[in-house]
């Protein structure tokens, strides 16, 4: 591993723009399982409980079984080394931006700035009528501990809430997309952490880096499809490499 971390330190360093896209395995070591591995926590819930589907049939349904898993995959998880460093990177001006896969905010929880979300954020909650977003948790308490009988309602307008993530079923907000390809196409080194990219539109910003001559670095567990084009592919846990990779640049 050490030759490829030193790769991509020189990648980095050299790099006028330098961005970094992120996907559930840079999460796994905060607890957060992802959901596509065995034994996953997709094995206890019903994909189709969270479908946008059942949101508009039932939304007092999901939102019982939303505080539920939220409460599971969220209490207590906090940033890991891995984002840690991508956040210490960005401080030093080593890395430009983040964008996710995830929704569990863990980037901007280690101080990283400005994160493009792709798949929204767990931590918020959207008014369906009014578009009025506000902090999640409150009302996730309020479901869970029964204070109030149903889905929650906006307190302007009295819309029904919605977390402010892409469902099943749901497209992705275009406005991030769009941001995430014109980032992809503009970097020099592309950091690609824990993600299998096996998800469109997603799966193809490497493809676009890699076609608009940017580097691709790849750390991931398993290959991924845009393996053979990176010039630095790295079979690693994100926070083992992550962290390495800090110290070979910031020298802590
Ligand atoms: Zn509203």
């Amino acid at each position: 591993m050490d030759e490829g971390i030193e790769q991509a330190a020189t990648l980095l360093r050299e790099a006028d723009t330098a961005v970094a896209f992120t996907g559930a395995g840079i999460s796994t070591a905060s607890g957060i399982p992802d959901f596509r591995s065995d034994g996953g926590i997709w094995d206890r819930y019903e994909p189709e409980s969270f479908h946008i589907r059942r949101f508009h049939a039932d939304p007092d349904g999901f939102w019982q079984d939303r505080a539920e898993l939220v409460a599971e995959l969220y209490a207590d998880v906090e940033p890991n080394a891995a984002h840690e460093a991508l956040a210490a990177l960005e401080q030093a001006d080593l890395l430009d931006r983040v964008i996710t896969q995830n929704v569990d905010g863990l980037h901007a929880a280690a101080g990283s700035e400005d994160v493009v979300e792709l798949h929204g954020n767990g931590g918020r909650v959207a008014c369906q009528d009014c578009g009025r977003r506000a902090d999640a948790a409150p009302h996730y308490e309020a479901v869970r501990t029964g204070d109030i009988d149903g889905a929650p309602r906006c307190p302007d307008c009295e819309g029904l809430l919605k977390p402010d993530v892409v469902l099943f079923g749901e497209r992705l907000p275009m406005a991030p997309l769009n941001e995430a390809r014109s980032l992809a196409r503009t970097a020099d080194c592309l950091l690609v952490v824990g993600s299998s990219l096996t998800v469109e539109p997603a799966a193809s910003l490497p493809e676009i880096a890699a076609d608009t001559g940017g580097a691709l670095v790849v750390i991931n567990l398993e290959e991924t499809h845009v393996s053979g084009r990176a010039a630095v592919d790295l079979r690693a846990s994100a926070t083992e490499a992550l962290s390495t990779l800090r110290a070979r640049l910031l020298g802590d």
